[in-house]
């Protein structure tokens, strides 16, 4: 069983490299790529659809392909009589 680390933002549980620190003004939050760049977008009032970095963006794509897999095992898991 890997580490695995909870976004506190989606609460979605990640495989923990896929989850980072994430200073807001207030409070440190560990959070998915994807919530990094949406709560990014929120405090700096702007509307990035990526990260410039590459390796923020490649942590976000994985943070994404992660969800889509863990989406495919639940269908599954609902289809089983
Ligand atoms: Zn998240």
């Amino acid at each position: 069983m890997k580490n695995m680390l909870k976004c506190e933002n989606c609460k979605v549980e990640y495989p923990n490299h896929l989850v980072s620190s994430f200073r807001t003004n207030k409070k440190v939050l560990n959070v998915c790529g994807i919530c990094a760049l949406e709560l990014g977008n929120i405090i700096h009032g702007i509307n990035r659809l990526k990260f410039d970095g590459l390796m923020a963006e490649s942590l976000r794509l994985q943070a994404i392909e992660f969800r889509e897999k863990i989406q495919k095992e639940k269908e599954i898991e609902n289809v089983k009589p």
